[in-house]
């Protein structure tokens, strides 16, 4: 039988991408191949429970809701995970999967809806980018990306017009929370007419990072 090592489920409020504020469950894999300095779920390194998968359906199931994020540390270094996509997708959930964008996002049932970050200099993983998993998104899908500093921002504008990021699905923009101003971000997306999507990530503010939301 297929299993998975989670470190957690839980139901919450989605925190960002274009599903904010909507009540979501959340299957939090453990595992991670990077180590971005801002990350915010290192508990999700190591450690966690293995659980069939059919446990892992039945605990969603609880909760009565649409929507369900699977989502880490990187959900896809666990080839389980596929399995677990689709079983989701099967059940009626809308799914979507947050991924680091260093792993490929080939196999990934279609029905997903993929919510690749774009690594930038400041995270200190931007060399794991793959962009050969552009290839893979469609118009459904969300590329997000964490914003450090003045640097980075330049660096990912530039990055947008080299890949053609803007034609090829939503983009989501928002600010390292403890390094960068809201504000100062927001101005310079006004200044460059930059075609994305702004966002606060809305679990830190009501949680604070604390796990379980
Ligand atoms: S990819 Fe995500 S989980 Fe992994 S280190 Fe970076 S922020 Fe943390």
């Amino acid at each position: 039988m297929s299993s998975l090592r989670i470190t957690e489920i839980f139901h919450s409020l989605q925190g960002e991408t274009r599903t904010v504020g909507l009540p979501t469950v959340f299957v939090r894999l453990t595992g991670c191949p990077l180590r971005c300095h801002y990350c915010d779920t290192a508990y999700a390194f190591t450690g966690g429970t293995s659980m069939a998968l059919a446990d892992i359906v039945e605990q969603v199931a609880s909760y009565q809701a649409h929507y369900v994020t699977v989502t880490g540390g990187e959900p896809l270094a666990q080839k389980n995970c596929l399995t677990l996509l689709s079983t989701l997708c099967d059940q009626g959930y809308e799914v979507s999967l947050e991924t680091s964008g260093a792993i490929t996002l080939e196999g990934v049932d279609p029905r997903v809806v993929k919510v690749m970050d774009i690594k930038t200099p400041a995270s200190g993983e931007a060399a794991k980018n793959r962009w050969e998993n552009l290839a893979l998104l469609d118009s459904k899908d969300q590329l997000k990306a964490v914003i450090c500093s003045r640097d980075d921002y330049e660096w990912f504008r530039d990055i947008a017009e080299v890949h053609g990021l803007f034609e090829r699905c939503e983009v989501l923009i928002s600010p390292s929370h403890t390094e960068l101003k809201p504000r100062e971000l927001a101005e310079w997306v006004l200044e460059d007419r930059l075609p994305v999507r702004f966002q606060l990530q809305l679990h830190k503010y009501l949680w604070n990072d604390e796990p379980g939301h």
